[in-house]
Order: structure tokens, then sequence, then C-alpha cells
């Protein structure tokens, strides 16, 4: 059995104190929601922190409340079952309910949480292991190694950002509110992560997300699909968000964005302007799917082959949309 590392807790009761308490333990702190992710990774010595703030007991972070500009803000420390109960959530963003419904298993999801799905660890065949097999094969770049196993020639880490989420925020063009030493700021979703297993986020590490903000509905139409080899408890190994806005039958806005393709969720932006000012239709649907497939790169170093995940990403990009057009889904 793996046990725990001896680690002290901290409980603060709301983000200024856990701001305080980040600052005042520096980098041996980390920041701990539902720690499903967390405590995991501690147990297999990925991460080894002697300071844990909780977060679980700041009630400001829970909750889903509407926005003055007629959208909804999503308090980071909602659970992954909340959110994909929420009926405004349900009703407005189809794909953020789905893809808050299908991580992992009911007992993860709620204790999971959205602000901790966002942020959640990158993921790859060579980390995701115990302490004793990493040492056995000489550990790798991203915990207690010198080079990367998958590509050892590289100079940078190539694990999968794995979030069922992120890619749907990005999709709907979300934002996060992050509270640290220097006070607020707000990025988009799509500003929050960069193309390095390590190094996956651009916030700094004693920086908390304090909410999701979700823009405006009229006339989204959005939808999450996800790929992955039993139909429940597994991470995703491709994931595709796609959100259009519809003026009647025709795209004015449209974003699809696949995860579990590289070290951040990536945008297939070609793909999404071959949509705008243009009614859904098959042979439409065709060559957007063609496109979207083009910028997964999947590597070998998650699960199922990198080929067929890279074939998988035409194909769910096509279902996706027929689903927003009210087409039957071609089975391919
Ligand atoms: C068996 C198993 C299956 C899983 N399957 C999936 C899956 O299918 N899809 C999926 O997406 N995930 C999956 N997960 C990972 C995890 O359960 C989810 O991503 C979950 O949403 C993480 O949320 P949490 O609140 O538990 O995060 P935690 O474990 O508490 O934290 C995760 C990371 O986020 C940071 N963090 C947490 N909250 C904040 C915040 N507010 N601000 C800044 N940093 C923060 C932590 O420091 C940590 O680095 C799985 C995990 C397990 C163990
Ligand atoms: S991609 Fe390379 S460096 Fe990154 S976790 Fe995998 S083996 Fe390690």
């Amino acid at each position: 059995m793996m046990r725990l590392p001896p680690f002290r807790y901290l409980a603060p009761v709301s983000v200024a104190d856990a701001v305080k308490l980040m600052g005042d333990h520096g980098p041996q702190a980390m920041l701990v929601a539902g720690g499903t992710d967390l405590y995991p990774n501690m147990k297999r010595r990925q991460f080894e922190p002697s300071v844990l703030v909780g977060l679980r007991g700041i009630r400001e972070l829970a909750g889903v409340r509407p926005t003055e500009s007629d959208g909804l803000a999503v308090g980071a420390g909602t659970t992954l079952t909340a959110v994909s109960r929420h009926p405004e959530v349900r009703a407005r963003y189809a794909a953020l309910a789905t893809a808050a419904g299908a991580v992992s298993t009911p007992q993860l999801r709620n204790m999971g949480t959205l602000g901790g799905n966002v942020c959640v660890d990158t993921r790859c065949n060579y980390y995701n292991q115990s302490y004793q097999w990493r040492k056995a094969v000489n550990f790798c770049m991203k915990k207690d190694g010198e080079i990367c196993l998958v590509a050892p020639g590289s100079p940078r880490c190539w694990a999968v950002s794995s979030s069922d989420t992120a890619p749907v925020l990005w999709s709907l063009g979300a934002s996060v509110r992050l509270a640290g030493p220097a006070g607020e700021r707000t990025i988009p979703v799509s500003a929050l992560y960069q193309d390095d297993g390590i190094q996956y986020l651009t916030k700094q590490p004693d920086e908390i997300v304090t909410e999701i903000a979700l823009p405006p509905a009229a006339g989204l139409r959005s939808v999450y699909l996800k790929l992955r080899r039993r139909g429940s408890f597994d991470f995703p190994v491709l994931g595709v968000a796609v959100a259009l806005t519809m003026d009647g039958e025709t795209v004015s806005r449209a974003r699809i964005v696949l995860g579990a393709v590289a070290s951040l969720p990536r945008e297939a932006v070609e793909a999404g302007r071959l949509l705008v000012g243009e009614r859904l239709g098959r042979e439409l649907i065709e060559r957007v799917a063609d496109a979207a497939a083009r910028p997964a790169k999947p590597l070998d170093n998650t699960d199922l082959t990198h080929p067929y995940r890279k074939r998988m990403t035409r194909v769910l990009v096509a279902r996706a949309l027929q689903r927003l057009a009210g087409l039957p889904e071609e089975a391919e």
C-alpha cells in the first residue's frame, strides 16, 4: 500500500488567509481542494510539499451565481457533481455539464472541484507510476530525473493535459479569476496554459483560482465528447469540445478545442474559421473534421495507440458537429 508522506495541513476560511499562508510558507506549500489528484501524486512522491493549504473550508469559493453580463460565475471550490447537475449549467453550457459529469467516478466527482480540474497535473505513462517503478527506470525530467523517456533527445517534457473541463472552458471563452500576493487578476482560460508538460500553467504556484466566469450564452450550442478505454473512471485519451454561437442557422462564432493531444488544450483554429458564416451541413462538417485533426499530434505516452487517437480526433469532431447540427451521427 502506498502511504502519504508527513505534511502539515492548514485550513484557512478566507481567500485572503489562504493567499497569506501560501506566502508565509513559500515553495514548500501547495494548495489542495478535493485532493483527488494531489494526494495520489503525493503517495507516488511526485509532489513533496511539507505544507498543504486546504481550500475546502473557504465558503466563498463554492457555488454558482449569475454575472452582470448575463453569464455565470462558478466558484473554483464547486464540486464537479454540483457543476454537472446545476440546472443553469445544464441548460446553457451543456458541454461543461457533460465534461464535469464525465470526470472519473461519482466518488471523485463528489470531492473533486472545478478549480482542481483546471489545474490538474499533466499525465504520462512514464510518470503516473509508483516511486519504485519510476526509480527502476531512473526517473524522468518531470520529477527526479534528467531526460524524457518518451523522447530521449527532447529538451522538454511532453506530458499530456488530461483535464476534461479545460478544453470545454476554453471553447466557451471562459475566464479565470486569480488571487495572489499581488492582488487579483482575470485571464482567459486559453491564457492559463502553456505547451510544457512540467510548467503547464502560466499562473504562479501561489496564485489561487477563485472563480471561473462563463460569458453570456445567447445563441450558444456546445458539446463535449470524450474518448477513453472504459465508459467510466478513466482520464480522457482524447477530448473534443465544440462551442458554436448561432445567428439563426448560420454559425457566427466557432471554437473547437482538443484535450489530451498536447501538454495544453489545443484549439483547432483553422477548423473553427471554416465554420464561421456557414450553415452546418455534411460536406462542411467533413472539411472541418479534416482540418481539426491536423493540430492533434498525440505522442505514445498515454493509453491506446497514438495513430488511433489521431484518427479518432477526426471522427469525434465530425460526431460533435453532427450532434450540434441535429444530423444523425455517422459511425465511421
Ligand atoms: C482514478 C482517478 C481518475 C481520474 N479521472 C479523471 C478524469 O477522467 N478526468 C479528469 O479531468 N480528471 C480525472 N482525475 C483527476 C482529478 O480527480 C480531477 O481532475 C479533479 O477535478 C481534481 O480536483 P480536486 O479538487 O480534487 O484537485 P486537487 O487534487 O485538490 O488539486 C489538483 C491540483 O490543482 C491545484 N489546485 C486545486 N484547487 C486549486 C485552486 N482553486 N487554485 C489553484 N490551484 C488549485 C492543486 O494544488 C493541485 O496541483 C482522476 C483522478 C483519479 C485518482
Ligand atoms: S513526457 Fe518525458 S519527461 Fe514528461 S513525464 Fe513523460 S517521460 Fe517524463
